[in-house]
């Protein structure tokens, strides 16, 4: 039996299908149903592969699928920054790019460094305010967006400003770390570039750095890949089979991480310790509406929330916890908490001194709550504390 292509487009396989199926080794007689490993520095002549640095089939199987989950031509990396920085790479030397004013720290520092050096120069905007973003787009060459947004759980209206910045000549890249291709497809919505740090949900289980770019054009796809070979920011052998390991899986961990992730907010959102929760799918809000336009399969599994303690109190609480791990980092089955402020450039970006970012992974959600709840009560603000 030969197996129908994903790519095949009158196929139309839904992306949990796809994530399952696509970049496989073709069904012959004897073939592995995974593509093997290869970790080898040199090949033979004459190929166009004669060096490590060339490609990888690896790398293949992975972008095959993420291309294919996403809609464009996907192009892997040593690491989420790495990916990012590739991206940096098409504005030109002075060139202007719109940030988000709390985009992911690595983010800020990257742009930053670049405008220090004078290569660049940097606007912020807030994604969530669509006029203000396509106000500071004027005359700029790239538009970053994160949506879902890191730490404020805020949801961009990417195709308003998809359309609105093309008209005044700027690329739009979108960081969909948080929302994965399984709730949002920024390409689909009008975006030139998408990027995730597939270390986080993608791979799923914090064995791993590897990032991802997929570009809708081909001409912005060879340009990446070739910045990919010149810089040499290309992935290891064994990292991209172990992203695919963890897409075959990504569907029924988000479904479940997620609904963790709402139960959670909407306890917290009664907690006597908690100040404000923010997550897109809590009922009553006005954001949600917009959120279930964006996002029409569900808001993700990352909460935030602010106490009614101090930074330093939160602190100990959250160190506490025995379930959650205190970490950095998102997307794993294990949840984790941080008080997001504890890194320099989140406190400087204005994100609340008590604001703790959550990543709710997919271990009973009574056991998740208990280990909260109690730890909460701790803080001064609750009744007893
Ligand atoms: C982690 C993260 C990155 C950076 O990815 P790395 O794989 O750590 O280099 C970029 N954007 C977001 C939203 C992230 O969470």
């Amino acid at each position: 039996m030969t197996f129908p292509d994903p790519h095949t487009p009158e196929l139309s396989l839904r992306p949990d299908t796809v994530t399952v199926q696509a970049g496989r080794p073709a069904r012959t007689p004897g073939a592995p149903v995974n593509t093997p490993i290869t970790l080898s520095a040199k090949y033979i002549h004459d190929s166009d592969r004669p060096y490590g640095r060339d490609g990888n089939e690896g790398w293949d199987a992975l972008e095959t699928a993420l291309g294919a989950l996403e809609g464009g031509h996907a192009i892997s990396f040593a690491s989420g920054m790495a990916a990012i920085a590739a991206v940096a790479d098409l504005v030109p030397v002075g060139g202007v790019v719109v940030l988000p004013p709390t985009a992911y720290h690595g983010v800020s520092h990257w742009f930053g460094r670049l405008a220090e050096r004078g290569l660049l120069s940097v606007r912020t905007a807030d994604p969530s305010d669509t006029a203000a973003v396509l106000a500071a787009a004027d005359g700029a060459d790239l538009v970053w967006l994160e949506s879902i947004a890191n730490p404020t759980m805020e949801v961009a209206d990417i195709p308003a400003i998809a359309a609105g910045a093309r008209e005044k000549g700027a690329l739009i890249a979108v960081d969909a770390t948080f929302a994965t291709p399984l709730r949002q497809r920024p390409l689909e919505l009008g975006a030139d570039l998408v990027v995730h740090s597939a270390t986080k949900f993608l791979g799923g289980h914090s064995d791993l750095l590897l990032g991802v770019v997929i570009a809708a054009s081909e001409e912005h796809a060879r340009s990446i890949a070739g910045y990919r070979h010149d810089a040499g920011s290309i992935p290891g052998g064994i990292e991209p089979f172990l992203a695919l390991r963890g897409l075959r899986t990504l569907a029924v961990r988000l479904d479940r991480a997620e609904a963790n992730a709402l139960e959670l907010a909407r306890r917290l959102s009664q907690h006597p310790s908690v100040a404000a929760v923010h997550y897109p799918g809590l009922p009553g809000d006005s954001e949600q509406e917009r959120a279930a336009r964006v996002l029409p399969g569900g808001c993700g599994a990352m909460v935030s929330f602010e106490t009614l303690g101090t930074a330093e109190q939160t602190e100990r609480v959250l160190a506490g916890l025995r379930l959650f791990a205190h970490a950095t980092s998102l997307g794993d089955v294990e949840s984790s908490i941080e008080r997001r402020a504890r890194w320099a450039g989140d406190a400087a970006s204005g994100v609340p001194a008590t604001l703790c970012r959550m990543s709710v992974g997919i271990e009973n959600v009574e056991d998740l709550w208990t280990d909260l709840d109690e730890g909460l009560r701790g803080l001064s603000g609750a009744p007893g504390a």
